[in-house]
């Protein structure tokens, strides 16, 4: 709290610009003197495709965002449709 969408959206746009000139998380947190998680964050939101980020496998994103049907993601999924479907069918 405490910080505005204009200063956070600076951050972000400072954080990225330093990220492309191969600056560690640590760097720029402490260039920015804001927390290295937060930098980390800011980071990914900037560039979300520049790695592949292994799937989750067990997890029902991992078969509805990543398209992933190994079978723990396709019973995770199974598992999540299911449970959707008795929580609708609990609402009157
Ligand atoms: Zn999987």
């Amino acid at each position: 709290m405490g910080i505005t969408r204009t200063r956070r959206n600076q951050l972000i746009w400072q954080v990225a610009a330093l990220a492309t000139q191969s600056y560690s998380d640590v760097a720029i947190a402490e260039h920015l003197g804001i927390n290295r998680d937060t930098v980390a964050r800011y980071r990914r939101a900037t560039q979300p495709d520049q790695e592949d980020r292994p799937i989750p496998h067990g997890t029902p994103g991992g078969y509805t965002h990543h398209g992933c049907r190994c079978d723990p993601c396709t019973a995770a999924n199974r598992e999540n449709c299911r449970r959707t479907r008795a929580a609708r069918k609990e609402t009157p």
